[in-house]
């Protein structure tokens, strides 16, 4: 039996079956310290937020010095420089007419701003479109929007009967060495375009994560496909929303995905890398045209959504060191695609490894086992166990295994990592 802190209820934890969580000291760029004083790499970035590593000078202290300055201040009527500076920052490196930026404080509720402002647009147009089309596979978070949009799995079982119908699509996932996805990709926009050349008028948007599905299992699409989807989007007039919640701030080796694609979406969800993993920040960002369709002096027309912390001064000031130090480690960010690919060559003709894949700085393979693949394949525990031990901190999705380091990591370092998955493997 795990022994849990009498008065914590962990995330994601089967209560009965889970290890006792391991106590976190301090954090040092790549390191985490431990509480018997061990020193672990996090290969993931923890929940692949700390795109800078743990407990960056930098970002500490321009928290201090917000703090000291500005706490809190309630966003409805009143304005700071920290969220307009922010706001200006990321829209610079968006596409041209993704302008107008709303702020909120996880992923999921980015994701929920994101639906509720495709749904109202059509609303505030005069026309009623329900339905949005996703992918088999995402994972949007755990509110209930994002539950709807996202696959049905363990995660959302027991809510079943409370989400709202979605269309799914497959996502057209690869990997090296396959030569099925150009066949695979034209075959879902046939069957897009049907769907919308039949009920165009029921459609509010499609949602995807694009280039990699995250906790899907690291399942990575090409840019290819996020650019004929755009394409059926200009053709049809329907939104097209980018969760970029992972994909942002560098992890595609670009920016943002959008950018790395060369495509213009509609709207776009960011969160984890936002502040660095400091602090919880998110934004949802329109397109001038989303904005315009709620620019009015009609109650019916606002967007009547907000949080207690929306905009946090402290926040956003975590965001706008990020964003200087995202400047800072551009040229690791764009390199460590290379990396990976030098290191995945070791795994060429792994007997148990295989469908390696790379997007930017994150790579993943799968482990080939008997068992049914997905969240609570068996392998993801056993792997969990004897990394600590290992001094890695690697979390696998069930059967797949994946890097997902911060921007501080050299490329020895990298290497380390990779040969910890291969011991790992011959036990
Ligand atoms: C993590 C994640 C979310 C949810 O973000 P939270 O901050 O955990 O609520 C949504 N979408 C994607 C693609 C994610 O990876």
């Amino acid at each position: 039996m795990p022994d849990f802190h009498p008065n914590i209820w962990y995330p994601f934890t089967i209560l009965k079956e889970a290890p006792t969580p391991v106590k976190i000291e301090s954090g040092d760029g790549l390191w985490l310290e431990l509480e018997d004083g061990r020193r672990i790499m996090d290969c993931i970035s923890s929940w692949w937020v700390n795109i800078h590593g743990h407990a960056h000078p930098k970002m500490a202290k321009a928290i201090a010095d917000q703090a000291k300055k500005l706490e809190q201040v309630i966003f409805a009527n009143f304005t700071h420089d920290p969220a307009e500076k922010l706001a200006e920052q990321v829209t610079e490196q968006l596409p041209g007419t993704l302008n107008r930026v709303f702020f909120s404080d996880d992923g999921s509720t980015a994701v929920e701003v994101a639906m509720k402002m495709a749904y109202q647009y059509w609303r505030n147009k005069g026309e009623e479109r329900k339905k949005f089309i996703c992918f088999e596979g995402a994972y949007h978070g755990d509110t209930f929007g994002a539950m709807s949009a996202g696959e049905r799995s363990v995660f959302t079982e027991v809510f079943e009967d409370l989400l709202f119908d979605v269309e799914f699509l497959p996502y057209p996932d690869t990997w090296m060495g396959d030569d099925t996805v150009a066949e695979r990709e034209d075959k879902i926009i046939r069957q897009l375009e049907e769907m919308l050349d039949e009920n165009l008028e029921t459609y509010a948007g499609i949602m995807i994560e694009p280039l990699i599905q995250g906790a899907g299992g690291m399942r990575m699409c090409r840019e290819d496909f996020l650019q004929k989807l755009h394409w059926v989007n200009r053709q049809f007039d329907t939104l097209l929303i980018f969760d970029e919640v992972m994909t942002g701030f560098g992890r595609t080796g670009d920016w943002f995905a959008c950018r790395r694609a060369q495509v213009e979406p509609d709207l776009i969800a960011v969160a984890k890398g936002l502040t660095g993993g400091f602090l919880p920040l998110s934004l949802t960002i329109a397109s001038d045209a989303i904005f315009e369709a709620f620019n009015s002096s009609d109650p019916i027309k606002t967007f009547w959504h907000g949080h207690s912390y929306t905009a946090n001064p402290i926040g956003c000031a975590a965001g706008l060191a990020s964003m200087e130090l995202m400047h800072e480690n551009e040229p690791v960010f764009s390199e460590m695609e290379q990396w990976h690919r030098e290191e995945l060559d070791k795994f060429r003709d792994h007997p148990k490894l295989k469908k390696h894949r790379v997007t930017g700085t994150i790579a993943a393979m799968e482990i080939d086992n008997e068992d049914a693949d997905g969240y609570l394949n068996p392998a993801a525990n056993r792997i969990k166990k004897k990394c600590v031990d290992k001094g890695l901190l690697i979390r696998p999705l069930g059967n797949v295994v994946y890097l997902m380091p911060p921007y501080c990591t050299t490329r020895d370092q990298l290497s380390t990592m990779y040969n910890g998955i291969l011991e790992l493997h011959e036990e």
